[in-house]
């Protein structure tokens, strides 16, 4: 398997290249040559896999380049139950994915799929952790290290941080805006001890610290010498770990054991987005062959996307647009991960893509209303839909009294706009992208109490704190690098 720019780069390179590297050199996003199909055979051949051999026989097809008893062992080793129920329940039997049905709506089952069961409580540790171990493998082959360079407003960083803490090799610098986060957020993070995670407090806003980090990564004489390197939500093994679970929703929710439609049965997925990372992987697995009937594309008040869907228009916001809303992992006004999507819209015409992407840079958008590409966007099943504050509230507080269920924020965006394509015999599954303990504040607002919180976060927010203060500042943040990698 051999990875491409989006933007026509011509220098064809290997999943374990692009592992550790961010943008393509042309500042395109990598993407497969071509994507492997799965047939309905080996779907059926699939029901009885646990997550881990799922996970295996997809990335198998992505990463040809790393033995296969290499990657089972790495599959094993990151989707165990202990990893991603312990949290939750403490049952170190139960599923990694489970498959929650709500009940039945217009005739349409609906279902929430448990995606948020890992240490910090977000469906970003379903690809993180796989990266903590791919990363460790792939640098020990290669007798190297990496300092993994980031800014978080909260969930990114607490995922990346428990997914590389302890392993060897690598160490995390993770800025966040000084006493922005939530309190819990902040214990999350700044909680570990871990020798190796940094966690540096930014007198500033989240901008701050994401400028920081684009300073010290356009200085490659220092980048090269202190091997930095990201793990934000282009990377690529992000994405097609994420497209293990599309797979195993729909093998859970065409199981003919439990009333499913069995072989070929449709399934519409409905993702919380913001980054475009999640449903990203959803569209690669439509395109592998999973029977996907709707992709749909839920945002908050941010609503780019959605414009995008409903209208053709890409119009991306600036930053005093972006409104800060209480879903607020989904407050982006740039997807990142877009341009695969369009790429595959284009039909990989690179030097169309890149003129759009520069359209973008130059006028802040482009406009496919009326072009043939428009027609395709349904061929390729997306369709969306957008949610705001009293949608949240009214949701959480109806799938409590409905199901006696209670979702996060984002999940709850989610499921509204799920409600408006249910399509009576065809099975709705809403991504759970975090636990309502994360998002207290906003379970108050809708139910008068507190969000339920997982045994084992109780109290985190009085353990002893690990963290150092800095001024927004990128000489001050270089320094600190230097002190601590020794390179
Ligand atoms: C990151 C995140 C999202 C958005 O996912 P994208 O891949 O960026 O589209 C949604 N919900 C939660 C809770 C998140 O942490």
């Amino acid at each position: 398997m051999k990875y491409q720019s989006t933007r026509g780069h011509e220098m064809p390179q290997s999943f374990s290249e692009i592992l550790l590297g961010g943008l393509a050199p042309d500042g395109g996003l990598f993407m497969p040559a071509r994507y492997p199909q799965v047939t309905a055979d080996e779907l059926e051949s699939w029901r009885a896999l646990s997550y881990a051999d799922l996970a295996f026989e997809v990335l198998s097809r992505f990463c040809d380049d790393i033995p296969a008893e290499d990657l089972r062992a790495l599959t094993r080793k990151t989707y165990t139950p202990a990893v991603y129920c312990n949290a939750r329940t403490g049952d170190n039997t139960a599923d990694i994915t489970p498959l929650r049905k709500l009940g039945e709506e217009g005739g349409a089952p609906l279902y929430l799929l448990g995606l948020s069961n890992g240490p910090t409580l977000a469906f970003k540790d379903m690809a993180m952790q796989l990266l903590g171990n791919l990363f460790e493998y792939a640098l020990a082959r290669e007798g190297q290290e990496l300092n993994i360079l980031g800014a978080t407003s909260g969930d990114t960083g607490s995922a990346a941080e428990y997914a590389m803490r302890g392993k060897r090799g690598i160490r995390v610098f993770m800025l966040s805006p000084h006493l922005k986060m939530s309190a819990f957020q902040t214990a999350q993070m700044f909680s570990l001890q871990d020798p190796n995670i940094f966690n540096l407090a930014v007198e500033g806003v989240f901008d701050d610290c994401q400028d920081i980090v684009k300073a010290v990564s356009s200085d490659l004489e220092f980048k090269a010498r202190q091997k930095i390197g990201t793990v934000n939500s282009i990377n690529w093994a992000r994405v097609v770990a994420q497209v293990v679970y599309y797979f195993k929703g729909w093998l859970l929710a065409t199981d003919p054991a439990n009333g499913g439609a069995g072989r070929g049965g449709r399934v519409s997925f409905c993702v919380p987005s913001g980054n475009f990372g999640n449903v990203c992987a959803g569209h690669i697995a439509r395109m592998m062959g999973l029977p996907i009937d709707k992709l749909v594309v839920a945002t908050n008040e941010n609503d780019v996307l959605d414009e995008f869907f409903r209208t053709g228009v890409y119009r991306v916001r600036k930053s005093a647009e972006t409104y800060h809303t209480s879903s607020p992992s989904m407050d982006i006004s740039k997807a990142s991960n877009f341009e695969r999507f369009i790429f595959d819209l284009l039909a990989h015409d690179a030097g169309k893509l890149a003129q759009l992407f520069r359209d973008v840079d130059a006028k802040g958008g482009f406009d496919l209303r009326g072009t043939p590409e428009f027609d395709r966007i349904r061929e390729f099943g997306f369709v969306s839909g957008r949610s705001t504050h009293s949608d949240r509230i009214a949701t959480i507080r109806d799938l409590s009294s409905r199901y006696g269920v209670t979702i996060d924020t984002h999940t709850a965006d989610g499921v509204k706009v799920a409600r408006e394509y249910l399509e009576p015999g065809t099975p709705m599954v809403v991504l759970e992208t975090a636990l309502p303990a994360k998002f207290a504040d906003t379970i108050r607002e809708a139910l008068g109490h507190e969000p339920e919180r997982p045994a084992s976060f109780e109290g985190i927010e009085s353990l002893p704190q690990r963290f150092e203060v800095v001024h927004a500042d990128v000489q001050q943040i270089k320094d600190f690098i230097v002190r601590h990698t020794g390179l």
